[in-house]
């Protein structure tokens, strides 16, 4: 079995002006898909490739001791990009409801108190990564970041949203300016699939 780059769940131009079928003709169809020609590149021929996405990220370093590095990290952008795709959709739709928005409430004290965490984190982030809201094994809810590849599964931790804060991301379309990112990504939240995630 091969890893496949999935199609976007909306038109390339969908997002846009917020983020540009540009940033995502390069986003998806040059760095995404590239991590995942790597990525086969590495399994193919082993039985790797029978592993799941998931478990490659988490069992990496279970693979011989040469690929475990470059596994991990083609892996986790795989799967890092393919969630991210699913965290948005056009401008529109509704927020968080139900026991997703009361699990925001308790945990932070209201929804922009959240989203000012989840911000902050993200914009603070120092170099490239990714912002998250995850469930944690107690079942509470909190923001974090990770480094370049990283992704909470290896800490145990479920991804609900995230905010990809590399600059390819939004170089195209906000040039240096990741706060002017991160104003417009929360009028791109799939909310419905975060409550999914939260849900599951
Ligand atoms: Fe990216």
């Amino acid at each position: 079995m091969t890893q496949t780059l999935p199609d976007l769940p909306y038109a390339i131009d969908a997002l846009a002006p917020l983020i540009s079928a540009e940033t995502l003709e390069y986003h998806h169809g040059k760095h995404h898909a590239t991590y995942v020609t790597k990525l086969n590149g590495l399994i193919e021929g082993t039985s790797l490739a029978d592993w799941p996405l998931d478990e490659l990220v988490v069992k990496a370093n279970e693979a011989p001791a040469e690929i475990r590095k470059p596994l991990f990290n083609n892996a986790a952008q795989h799967l890092n990009h393919s969630f991210y795709w699913q965290c948005l959709r056009p401008v529109g739709g509704d927020g968080p409801t139900g026991s997703l928005a009361a699990a925001i409430d308790g945990a932070f004290g209201d929804f922009d108190a959240f989203k000012e965490s989840f911000t902050n984190e993200s914009v603070n982030h120092f170099g490239s990564g990714w912002g998250w809201l995850v469930k944690k094994a107690d079942g509470s809810i909190g923001v974090t970041s990770t480094h370049d590849a990283g992704n909470p599964l290896t800490d145990g931790e479920t991804p609900l949203l995230t905010c990809d804060v590399w600059e390819h991301a939004y170089y195209i379309d906000y040039r240096n300016a990741r706060p002017k990112y991160l104003a417009s990504y929360w009028d791109l939240v799939n909310w419905e699939f975060v409550a999914a995630n939260f849900e599951a």
